[in-house]
């Protein structure tokens, strides 16, 4: 008699050894149906800096959606913002604005099939408005964000439109592709500011999505000018082959990239949310009739005043930039042509049990652009 043993496809275990044959294939489905359907756990934010383990039904996915298994998701600033009580998002909540899975049921008219291999961006589509009807998704007039507008992927199984998952090539592995949003807006924001070979690109904040975009400026062939006051992010960015780098705790930085430019200061400017360089200086570093572009994803409750002397007798242009998902392919090819380095930011990977450890951790830590892994199991 010949035996198989037989892997669940969406939990990883050895759930029966069987007659092979016939009955293999159907076990594995009735497994399937088991294991999909047991109920969602995950981690919620009840209060700040607080967390509770919070059990759901399980949810099917009608038309358009897709079900997945959470695999890998990285904790980022939206999430350390709304762990600390300062976002938007309405408490409890589960945090995790982006994740890496695999798609485990399908509704109608989908793309996928069970066990794609998938990155889901953090924007979310009302699937309502005029946009959305006809298929333009990325101009969807009412645009939410998982972790903030609706909860996150702090869980083992989601349910989500389809469009926002983008399915993955074996090139590409998952603690690599969680970057993927990064990459998608630093195009967005250098697709925004048009550049040309050689322009100079001043970044204020060496977070991980500004290091990301020097990467992606270079691969523009365009000249990153790196500002932040951390040495060690802006040592992590050097390891990176970022050459300019200046710290405003030891230089002056507009006169540096006052000389660096010849004197006609950078073409354009990106501020990053979260750099720690005051908008008012980001703002000084665009020559005349310049763009600057805010980017990254604000969620604070808080506002902050606005540099418009610089920005009106100069002529530039002010552009927000928060969503880069229409460049996700751009973004998975960069990936594949290893043209952007991703892996050197996870400082450490951790399992579900250590999630609330591991943001107290994080919140009584400096800003850094290292970032920690989670690894469901
Ligand atoms: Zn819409």
């Amino acid at each position: 008699m010949a035996f198989i043993g037989i892997v669940c496809d969406a939990c990883k275990i050895i759930v029966e050894t069987v007659l092979f044959g016939y009955w293999v294939r159907r076990l594995i489905d009735n497994h399937g149906e088991k294991c999909y359907n047991a109920s969602m756990r995950a981690w919620q934010i009840t209060s700040p800096r607080n967390f509770d383990k919070f059990e759901s039904a399980s949810e099917k996915p009608e038309a358009g959606f897709v079900k997945i298994k959470v695999g890998q998701y990285l904790i980022t600033s939206p999430d350390m913002e709304t762990y600390l009580g300062n976002s938007t998002a309405a408490l409890p909540i589960i945090p995790g604005d982006s994740c890496c899975g695999m798609v485990v049921q399908t509704g109608e008219g989908t793309e996928f099939v069970r066990g794609d291999r998938v990155y889901v961006h953090p924007q979310m589509y009302c699937g309502q408005c005029t946009a959305c009807k006809s298929g333009r998704f990325f101009n969807c007039e009412n645009p939410g964000q998982f972790g903030i507008t609706a909860n996150g992927f702090l869980r083992d199984f989601a349910v989500i439109r389809a469009v926002n998952c983008t399915k993955l090539p074996e090139r590409i592995d998952n603690d690599e592709a969680i970057f993927l949003d990064y990459i998608a807006l630093a195009v967005q924001a250098l697709n925004t500011m048009d550049i040309d070979k050689g322009d100079f690109i001043a970044i204020s904040g060496a977070t991980t999505l500004g290091i990301i975009l020097a990467q992606v400026t270079l691969y523009f062939q365009a000249v990153p000018i790196l500002v932040d006051t951390s040495e060690a992010n802006l040592e992590l960015a050097r390891s990176f082959g970022i050459y300019y780098t200046i710290n405003t705790k030891t230089e002056f930085a507009d006169k540096r990239i006052f000389h660096l430019t010849g004197g006609k200061m950078a073409k354009h400017a990106a501020h990053l949310v979260g750099s720690g360089v005051p908008l008012k200086q980001s703002a000084s570093f665009v020559g005349a009739n310049g763009k600057f572009i805010l980017l990254g994803r604000f969620v604070s409750r808080e506002d902050v005043s606005f540099p418009i002397a610089h920005i009106m007798t100069n002529n530039i242009s002010v552009i927000g930039v928060t969503d880069g998902a229409k460049n996700t392919q751009v973004a998975v090819n960069m990936l594949a042509n290893k043209a952007v380095s991703v892996l050197p930011f996870i400082e450490k990977t951790v399992g579900y049990e250590d999630i609330p450890k591991v943001f107290a951790q994080n919140a009584d830590k400096a800003p850094s652009a290292y970032k920690t892994l989670i690894k469901f199991d």
